[in-house]
């Protein structure tokens, strides 16, 4: 017998009519290309996205059409998350932070049909446009006064398309297990793979993620996305604002610290959201100005380990509470979220601070599990690591086009590739990279554990531990590090703060200090560059 309550498809185009009725005049606040700032609300989001919506049906841009953007963090782009998938086309957010022909493969390989890009991000498009022969329109993010002059292309401007459009368009009704949008991952081995979600993931995800016990979501909050909207659906922030009424601050292309500084502290951030860098980048600026942020709350850190460090100075100095999350591309991306349960809550605050660095544990919707050496499920003794493995309603069943074939295993597990631990209270910790795992002498060391107790160390700003060759060992653990600007360090004076910090066998055999870090387009150290250029080292 079927329950007798009504069966409303969970659709991309419901929350931001949400919004639009019952938050119409909350704030989004962009920081444009210029620098100038741009205010606008949700209800004219709706009307905007709407006429986006139109635009795409009367150049023919059918359901299941794929659309991309090579766009930063700005309301325009939040539109199109909408106008876009709302539409029934799917959105397809590009990094421009990609090698040129890793954008070009994705863009082919996904087959976009339009590409919405922001003018500065031109001299991109331009150099890949004779790769990218699917791409039907170029459409840039500005009005018709700040087009960008193009001698190769023929270049539309997106305020163009919304004031042409008529704006009698209404949602329509899809399927809710329909294709929305597409990201592919960075694709550290092989070509990168597209990870395609539904509106029903989304929807439940953005849910899930607004919950208490995620980023405690409330239309009170002022959210700053500062990790990029291209990236893994910007952390659901696009769907979780508009679904609480939240106000939206958006950092546009400026990243350096000044700049964010300000936004978050005149528009009166309270919860914000960026990898662990950005985070040591602001703190390291603030404490050189002596300025606090009384406003944030709440920090969002994932995509990398959380160090201490950063958990304690947001702490310490600005009140903030720093909450550590995990997931990845393929988890949409929340696989686990750092939220003190009522048990860890009475911890001593010290080891309740050390359970909270851990990457978390899971909300309703993902399972996951930690196993062994021989496929078995490893116990949750908070030691014992091994390949953590997840599944659940917003996880992907497999990639765009069957690309590495079958993934997941007979039930429905996908590995992570992570290593990690879980522990009696539930929470999981992510040892490492299973590439990254550092094997010496047949036992593993954590390269992130290596690291965190470096960046502990007040003259260090950034550390990675890579493995080095080794005659004996096989592999042993070299640590890469750059200081903080201005001050001295020597290898001697960092092992001897290391060793009551590591077991014996950990300790770094070699420190290099560098003046800066090979990056990956998503923030994360390129450790594969690193262990290339310091594997013969030791030997
Ligand atoms: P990319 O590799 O392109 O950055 P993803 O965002 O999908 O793409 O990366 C996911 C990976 O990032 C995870 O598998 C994990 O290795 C790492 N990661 C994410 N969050 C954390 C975290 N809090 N701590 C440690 N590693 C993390």
């Amino acid at each position: 017998m079927h329950g007798l309550m009504q069966d409303h498809p969970l659709l991309i185009s419901t929350l931001i009519r949400h919004a639009a009725e019952n938050h119409g005049r909350r704030e989004v606040v962009s920081r444009l290309g210029d620098g100038s700032i741009h205010r606008t609300d949700y209800a004219t989001i709706e009307q905007r996205a709407r006429r986006l919506a139109r635009a795409l049906e009367s150049r023919g841009i059918r359901s299941g059409d794929r659309v991309a953007t090579l766009a930063w963090n700005t309301y325009r782009h939040v539109e199109c998350f909408y106008g876009v998938s709302g539409h029934g086309a799917v959105l397809h957010t590009v990094n421009p932070r990609l090698f040129h022909e890793q954008i070009a493969y994705i863009i082919r390989h996904a087959e976009d049909r339009v590409l919405v890009f922001d003018a500065d991000l031109l001299p991109i498009v331009e150099t890949i446009a004779p790769e990218i022969g699917c791409v039907e329109r170029f459409v840039v993010l500005c009005d018709r006064s700040g087009m960008p002059q193009s001698e190769r292309l023929k270049l539309e401007a997106y305020e163009d398309w919304i004031d042409g459009a008529d704006d009698d368009y209404t949602w329509p009704n899809l399927d809710e297990r329909a294709a929305s949008s597409l990201c592919y991952t960075s694709g550290t081995t092989g070509n990168p793979k597209g990870v395609l979600y539904s509106h029903r993931s989304t929807l439940i995800h953005a849910l899930s993620a607004s919950q208490a016990d995620g980023f405690s979501l409330s239309g009170l909050d002022a959210v700053m996305p500062i990790a990029p909207l291209f990236h893994a659906n910007g952390w659901s922030l696009p769907y979780a604002c508009p679904m609480v009424g939240a106000k939206m601050v958006l950092p546009g292309h400026h990243m350096d610290a000044g700049s964010l500084f300000e936004l978050l502290s005149t528009e009166g951030v309270s919860f914000a959201v960026g990898v662990p860098t950005i985070w040591t980048m602001l703190l390291t600026y603030m404490s050189e100005q002596g300025a606090t942020l009384p406003n944030l709350g709440r920090c969002l850190v994932a995509g990398t380990a959380l160090p201490p460090a950063v958990q304690k100075s947001l702490k310490d100095v600005h009140g903030a509470i720093a909450i550590h999350a995990w997931g990845m591309t393929e988890t949409s991306p929340i696989g686990t979220v750092g939220t003190p349960t009522a048990e860890v809550d009475t911890l001593p605050e010290v080891e309740r601070a050390v359970q909270l660095l851990k990457q978390g544990r899971v909300p309703y919707g993902v399972e996951i599990q930690v196993r062994d050496s021989q496929g078995g499920i490893a116990p949750r003794d908070g030691e014992t690591f091994g390949p953590l493995w997840v599944r659940g309603s917003w996880v992907a069943s497999g990639y765009f086009k069957g690309e590495g074939g079958a993934v997941l295993d007979a039930d429905g597990w996908f590995p992570t590739g992570d290593v990690a631990t879980w522990d009696r209270y539930g929470y999981m910790k992510i040892t490492d990279r299973t590439k990254d795992v550092i094997k010496s002498g047949g036992e593993w060391i954590s390269s992130i554990d290596v690291e965190n107790a470096a960046m502990s160390h007040p003259k260090v700003a950034l550390a990675a531990a890579v493995s080095a060759f080794h005659p004996k060992w096989d592999e042993r653990p070299v640590l890469v590090i750059v200081p903080k600007a201005g001050q001295q360090l020597t290898r001697e004076e960092l092992l001897e703060f290391l060793t009551p910090l590591m077991a014996k066998w950990w300790l770094p055999d070699d420190v290099v200090f560098v003046s800066e870090m090979p990056m990956t387009a998503t923030g994360k150290i390129l450790k594969a560059k690193l262990r290339e250029q310091y594997w013969h080292r030791l030997a």
